[in-house]
């Protein structure tokens, strides 16, 4: 019987639902999530949208120059003549009059956590590569990222007025992985420029345009918006405020959206020169404001009906959040201690690691002194070392191979700080090689098997065997050298061939049962499980100790 305020199982509901001549169409929580993105368009309703640029690049290599120098030459010669503000995005106009939509936050970092968040926004990689510097770590990494997102690279080969400026190397050197760049016969466009000398701007622009045209982007600006948080903060005076790159539809004012677990109903939105709008089309970044709470970059924006929905949206993705953290209090962790059990538990004995350090130098002396440590038995196996912070990535790879996560110098991302509570993935900073050396040490000695070490106890001789009711039969016999202890482990060696190998199950010097017998001292012993002891017999008696190794 259950009583009105119970709470009953689905199962249970269905049977009295249909009982009293229901329907019943059975829904899973997620399910207010559907259709909210990603519904398709009818290819009739789409048009062309400008293409949305990242800018990626070694530190030093010109990133913020260029995106500096594009945002200054293009309000110059613009007509609205204000100078642009900072919302995280901004637009320019390619001399073919097409627009383009500059990321702001250059770096792969923030491009790789909004992929990793499943927000697929750069449409191109514009790679920065100075001319005095050739590829760099950061410039391999870049490629890697860009390839991973299958985004089309276009090569800024940057800082061309200094005297030291070798384009051609640059060149050369990017083959080698496996950017073949026009001028060498390849496809991968690329454009000299300076960034503090304002050359040759424009021709990057059109060469934006060009790829954007071999893209062939487009989208349908006629629906309800889609986008993707690019940027968000609590503004003082103007509440939360969010960088939104709308990337489908129209988002107006008086829309109601909701963001990650955050909702609310537009009340103004302002474009990079920092007019208000009433409306913005695909890849056009606004800022918005009327969010209840701030919304987190990546996370992906959509128009919905009515408030009840946004509310039941954004509720569910709450309650997910709270079941999530709750959840990892009791996720497996990997911490160096844990790992050692678990790799013995497994009978592996490798170290995965993922190293981040501040300089490539300090890394690879690193991966060098761990690579000496290896023996037959355990080995460091660093499964990816890098320059540069650390972020969502290095950890996602550490969680999917249980490594430990090493920052040299370096720190880690704030998402990717949050990543790792999330995932129970231990990140490790250090500034000194030794100690980083030392700890990654101790851990994997832990996984060697101890040394086992005998120390001989002493020995006996057997001078006559009795034969007791019930204890069975018993060795009486002399210690002629060292001590027997009880307890102790003993060979049974007849001939000078070891017939039993045991231990004593009794010691005992007349009636009484003793710890230790010494030297020249008579006693009784009997065998755990063995009985066939003769006279003439040497009993061995020796302790084993374990010793732990070490590298
Ligand atoms: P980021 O770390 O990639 O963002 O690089 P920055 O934009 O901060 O530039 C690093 C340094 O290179 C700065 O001192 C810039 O002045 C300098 N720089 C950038 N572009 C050029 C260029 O085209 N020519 C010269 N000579 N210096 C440049």
């Amino acid at each position: 019987m259950a009583k009105i305020t119970d709470v009953i199982d689905a199962d249970t509901a269905e049977l009295i639902a249909e009982e009293l001549g229901h329907t019943v169409k059975r829904v899973a929580e997620s399910d207010v999530e559907e259709g909210l993105f990603d519904t398709p368009d009818a290819d009739a309703h789409l048009l062309p949208r400008p293409p949305v640029v990242t800018i990626m690049g070694h530190v030093d290599h010109g990133k913020t120059s260029l995106l500096d120098a594009i945002r200054h030459a293009n309000v110059v010669s613009g007509e609205a003549g204000g100078i642009t503000q900072h919302i995280g995005a901004y637009q320019v106009t390619a001399p073919s009059g097409q627009l383009v939509t500059f990321i702001d936050t250059p770096g792969h970092a923030a491009f790789t956590a909004m992929r990793a968040r499943g927000a697929k926004v750069t449409d191109i990689v514009v790679l920065v590569v100075a001319a005095d510097d050739g590829v760099m770590p950061q410039t391999i990494e870049a490629i890697t990222h860009a390839r991973a997102a299958g985004v089309p690279i276009i090569v800024a080969i940057n800082k061309i007025d200094k005297a030291d400026a070798k384009p051609e190397r640059v060149r050369a050197e990017l083959l080698q992985y496996e950017v073949q760049v026009e001028s060498l016969g390849g496809e991968t466009l690329e454009v000299e420029v300076s960034a503090t000398q304002k050359l040759n701007l424009d021709k990057l622009l059109d060469a934006i345009s060009l790829q954007a045209e071999v893209l062939d982007l487009k989208a349908n600006p006629d629906r309800p918006a889609e986008g993707t948080v690019i940027e968000a903060r609590l503004d003082r005076g103007r509440g939360p405020v969010a960088t939104v790159l709308v990337q489908r539809g129209t988002l107006r004012t008086g829309d109601i959206i909701v963001g990650g677990s955050q909702w609310g109903r537009v009340r103004a939105l302002i474009d990079d020169k920092g007019d208000t709008k009433d409306s913005a089309g695909p890849s056009a970044p606004v800022e918005v404001l009327g969010f209840n709470g701030s919304p987190e970059a990546g996370d992906r924006v959509a128009v919905v009906e009515t408030e009840a929905r946004a509310r039941e949206i954004t509720e569910y993705r709450e309650r997910q959040k709270r079941e999530k953290a709750a959840a990892r209090g009791t996720g497996a962790r990997s911490s160096l201690a844990d790992m050692m059990s678990q790799l013995k538990a497994a009978g592996r004995k490798e170290f995965p690691l993922v190293i981040k350090g501040d300089v490539q130098g300090s890394v690879e002396a690193i991966v060098a002194t761990l690579e000496k440590l290896n023996t037959d038995e355990v080995a460091a196996r660093v499964l990816h070392a890098g320059v540069g912070g650390i972020t969502e990535s290095d950890v996602t790879l550490a969680e999917a191979s249980h490594a430990v996560v090493i920052g040299f110098n370096v720190r880690a991302h704030k998402e990717a700080r949050s990543l790792a509570e999330q995932a129970g993935i231990e990140i490790r900073y250090y500034n000194i090689i030794y100690n980083l050396v030392d700890d990654v040490k101790a851990a994997m000695s832990g996984l060697l098997p101890p040394t086992l070490r005998e120390e001989m106890l002493g020995n006996a001789v057997i001078l006559e065997v009795f034969n007791i009711s019930k204890v069975g039969k018993v060795a009486g016999c002399r210690v002629t050298d060292g001590t027997v202890q009880r307890g102790a482990n003993v060979r049974l060696i007849r001939d000078n061939v070891v017939v039993h190998e045991g231990k004593l199950s009794t010691l005992k010097r007349f009636k009484d049962e003793v710890k230790e017998v010494v030297a020249g001292q008579e006693c009784g012993m009997a065998f755990e499980s063995y009985q066939d002891m003769r006279v003439g017999d040497v009993i061995e008696c020796y302790n084993v100790q374990e010793i732990k190794r070490s590298l």
